[in-house]
């Protein structure tokens, strides 16, 4: 991160940080430069750096500094997606024979990717339940290469203790990447609890208002951001100018949003605890979750993603899905309305019958920052 914005809090870097005036016409926010290529000064002589788009555009410099400053890194790189962000990672840092941990409870496309992409690349993998430190542990070997920890974890938001996990992965030698879509940076700071990597999916909370797909990685040390950079360039699923700059303005308000997302889901969770259709409720803030001392500790407050298992099986939940209004059924997460699904038939359809398999049962919510008695009103007639 550059040294100008160290000293300065979250909400304040996250408007400032990589947002400075533009040097031609002083205009506040950064321009989006809608360009692929740069005219030089004689051969070989860039103006700041730039000579074409895939390798540098300045609209994603921007970004990319604000994602650094963020999460208190060296480096952030900005992607057309989160898996593409994840694919670069994992093809850079893996060759043939090298070997990972993944947790049993990840986001549906990141297991695909390790299962159906990577894995016939020559890297195998062992699950393990990363909220256990044993099981963790366990599954490192001597051809073990990184650590993948999601957390909270998507669907099941399941909690782990980052710090632990860095410890386990220091003393064997190996990558720690921590998937912080969840969180925000707003809400945890991976780097800061000893991760190597943090992963972004930006389609999520950091856009904000469902209107872009994008991800970013963001590391701890200076010569891996070099490597990723590179590989970033070599293999070229890089962020548009746009997207870049429709994800900047969304990073404004990440404060703002995640407190609102965190106060609203807890006044629902409140609700669902004790509604008599509700068989369970899993939420990091809830006292009886098993990783809530550890939520408390490595996050800010506990974020606005929520599930919940309904009495009466798979045809109840997806009843309940089909008969919310104000919560719109859809996939993904993070934006300012609020969305259902049944992570079984939706998110999740492509882990069924593997060791990532959901509850049939299980409804999630992504909890937008509208007037929580107008999300209850929904929630409450929706379970009928
Ligand atoms: C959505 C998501 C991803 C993948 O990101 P895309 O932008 O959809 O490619 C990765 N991890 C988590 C936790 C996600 O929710």
């Amino acid at each position: 991160m550059s040294d100008q914005h160290t000293h300065q809090n979250f909400e304040t870097r996250a408007i400032h940080a990589g947002n400075t005036a533009d040097p031609l016409t002083g205009a506040v926010v950064p321009p989006i430069y809608q360009v692929s290529t740069y005219k030089q000064d004689g051969v070989g002589g860039l103006r700041g750096g730039y000579e074409y788009s895939r390798s540098a555009n300045p609209t994603r410099t921007a970004l990319e500094e604000n994602l650094a400053a963020l999460e208190g890194g060296r480096r952030g790189l900005a992607f057309a997606s989160g898996l593409a962000a994840e694919d670069c990672l994992l093809r850079t840092l893996l060759a043939p024979g090298d070997h990972v941990v993944i947790p049993n409870d990840a986001y549906g496309g990141t297991f695909r990717l390790f299962a159906k992409v990577v894995e016939r690349w020559g890297v195998d993998f062992s699950v393990a339940n990363t909220s256990d430190i044993e099981s963790v542990r366990g599954a490192v070997n001597d051809r073990t290469k990184l650590i993948w920890v999601e957390t909270p974890s998507n669907p099941l938001l399941g909690i782990t203790d980052i710090e632990a996990v860095a410890g386990v992965a220091r003393q064997a030698g190996v990558k720690l990447v921590v998937d912080n879509t969840f969180a925000s940076p707003y809400l945890q700071q991976p780097l800061a609890l000893g991760a190597d990597v943090v992963v972004h999916s930006l389609t999520k909370y950091m856009g904000g208002h469902s209107d872009v797909v994008g991800g970013a990685l963001v590391t701890a040390d200076e010569a891996l951001g070099e490597e990723l950079a590179y590989h970033q360039n070599a293999m070229g699923a890089v962020a548009g100018p746009f997207d870049s700059w429709i994800v900047l303005r969304g990073i404004k308000t990440l404060a703002v949003r995640m407190d609102r997302h965190s106060e609203n889901a807890a006044k629902i969770v409140e609700m669902l605890t004790q509604h008599p259709k509700v068989t369970q409720v899993l939420y990091p803030g809830l006292p009886e979750h098993p990783g809530h001392e550890v939520a408390a500790k490595q996050m800010r407050s506990f974020g606005g993603m929520i599930s919940f298992r309904v009495q009466g099986g798979e045809e109840a939940a997806v009843e309940v899905c089909n008969r919310a209004q104000l919560f719109t059924l859809g996939e993904s997460l993070g934006g300012v309305e609020s969305l259902i699904e049944h992570p079984g038939r939706m998110t999740h359809a492509s882990v069924a019958g593997s060791a990532l398999e959901v509850p049939a049962d299980l409804v999630r919510l992504s909890v937008g920052i509208e007037n929580v008695d107008d999300l209850l009103a929904d929630l409450r007639q929706a379970l009928g």
